[in-house]
């Protein structure tokens, strides 16, 4: 017997509320491509007028559609051929071309929204994109929320919420190792790993409404230790592997922070400019030139890294000085890695010292810099209590051992420890919901080594169920799905 499972009704009851509030019925239309100049821009309409608008607006090129189907392009009716690129112009009210176009019909189911889709695709250009644009607009199409295409993909059952947001993941991937998390989970990698967990819920739940329903014959129905075990072998063991990848997953996504660390003048900015390749921090040789933090996004061999330059960190009488040291504190408190810089031709001072005991506890490369001052960096030596990832020596004035620097932090990011593995990495809101699952599940794990009544353990195993319907969108509340789909761009 399978447990009565009313998701089904959930999600048609909540689609048919979100249909009556923002109308799925009508047709939308968007610049699916970026402003500014390019090649193409790609209008696309969505909704069940799309293929008429497209019939009112576009001609075929003579020379390119024979001689029945251009005239049947004139009658009402007509219709497009399915995934077949057309050439032709668009026409305003007043039978003026406004453009010369390829256009492209999806019909529904199968495009990307589940409905008809046309594609025109334009010469890019803000006001040309825009006239046509306003033409569709004006032949019966509205103008599309942000994100409004992946959120019709969404409540037409083509893709799941954890795809829809994977599809903004994508979009804004700035580094190969977040594009490839992204595309795992648009493929269903969160959705997979949520509704084998959701199984294993769902057939425990099978067993304790039985209990409910039959008490009399409940140690029949429930065995208790193979429950126990499930519940720790398939649900909990998995939820935990989930949670590890988000902690391991936010390298990939917020990316490495690492922030280089030193007394002043050793070469912290001259290091910053050579790893983000251009003059971003002000280089001079008075001590203290960098007063605040300076915050750089760089992708190290497809790892994405934020890469911070300190104000150093001395004793100083200047106010604003001051505050620049207390904000290195912090930063490097909120650190991944420290890049511990000092100077070669000095060897480790005792300011340098007093800079270690602060960071002792952080993981750290030692870089001694302005090789080139010096004839051999063997001279240098490091105490024998000082931990570190590893010694690295460079000249961030001609450029050397950059590249080994580069290597190194990219062994840290990627080191087994840190590199996320896993089909599912979750980001924020799915890790509160898979945490909250973990907790529910805990309680019902606990419920049934005490012996606790079905009803109250039902109770767990339903809170459980709903969060990760949550994650999938089966059952998700209008202002999630909002705050979700406002990230995404108009068009897509
Ligand atoms: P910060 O105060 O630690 O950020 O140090 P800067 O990057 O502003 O550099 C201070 C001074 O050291 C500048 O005059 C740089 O040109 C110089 N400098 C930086 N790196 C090197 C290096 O590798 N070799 C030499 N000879 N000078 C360097």
């Amino acid at each position: 017997m399978k447990a009565p499972d009313f998701s089904e009704y959930v999600l048609w009851s909540f689609k048919w509320s979100y249909q009556l509030i923002s109308n799925l019925s009508d047709t939308i239309a968007a610049i699916a491509t970026p402003s500014g100049f390019g090649g193409i821009g790609i209008i696309r309409i969505s909704g069940c007028d799309a293929v008429s608008i497209a019939g009112k607006i576009f001609k075929p090129d003579a020379y390119r559609v024979r001689e029945n189907d251009r005239n049947a392009f004139e009658k009402p009716g007509f219709s497009l051929k399915a995934r077949y690129l057309y050439h032709g112009h668009i026409f305003n009210q007043q039978r003026v071309a406004l453009d010369e176009v390829l256009l492209v019909y999806m019909p529904a189911p199968f495009s990307y929204t589940k409905e008809d889709v046309v594609e025109i695709q334009a010469h890019a250009g803000a006001i040309s994109l825009k006239r046509i644009l306003e033409l569709v607009l004006y032949t019966g199409a509205r103008i599309a929320d942000p994100g409004e295409f992946t959120r019709r993909a969404y409540m037409n059952g083509r893709i799941d919420l954890s795809q829809a947001e994977a599809v903004i993941d994508l979009i804004q991937a700035k580094t190969e190792a977040a594009l490839r998390i992204a595309t795992r989970h648009l493929d269903g990698g969160i959705r997979d790993a949520t509704n084998v967990i959701r199984d294993h819920i769902s057939d425990i739940q099978v067993c304790v409404e039985a209990g409910i329903d039959f008490p009399e014959d409940l140690d029949e129905i429930m065995n208790r230790k193979k429950i126990c075990h499930d519940i720790f072998q398939e649900i909990l063991n998995p939820l935990e592997e989930i949670l590890e990848g988000y902690r391991r997953g936010h390298l990939i996504r917020e990316g490495l922070r690492i922030v280089i660390l030193g007394r002043a003048n050793v070469g912290k900015s001259s290091l910053l400019n050579r790893l983000v390749k251009k003059e971003r921090a002000l280089v001079t040789a008075f001590a203290g030139t960098t007063r605040d933090c300076i915050e750089e996004a760089v992708d190290v061999f497809g790892l994405p890294v934020v890469i911070v330059d300190t104000a150093g960190l001395r004793d100083t009488d200047d106010p604003v000085e001051k505050l620049g040291m207390d904000r290195t504190r912090d930063v490097a408190e909120n650190a991944d890695l420290i890049v511990f810089m000092m100077n070669a031709d000095s060897g480790i001072v005792l300011e340098d010292s007093e800079i270690y005991g602060r960071i002792k506890n952080k993981k750290k490369i030692l870089v001694f810099n302005k090789i080139d001052l010096l004839e051999d960096a063997a001279d240098i030596s490091i105490p024998e209590t000082w931990d570190f990832f590893k010694v690295i020596y460079t000249s961030a004035k001609f450029g050397t051992g950059i590249e080994a620097l580069k290597k190194e932090i990219y062994n840290f990011g990627t080191d087994s420890g840190n590199a996320p593995t896993g089909e599912a990495i979750p980001n924020l809101r799915q890790k509160r919901l898979f945490e909250k699952c973990h907790e529910a599940m805990r309680r019902c794990l606990k419920g049934f080594k005490e012996k606790l009544p079905s009803e109250l353990i039902a109770i767990d195993l339903q809170e459980a169920v709903a969060s990760l319907d949550e994650i999938t969108g089966t059952a998700v509340k209008t202002d999630v799905l909002d705050a979700i789909f406002s990230r995404f761009c108009i068009g897509k």
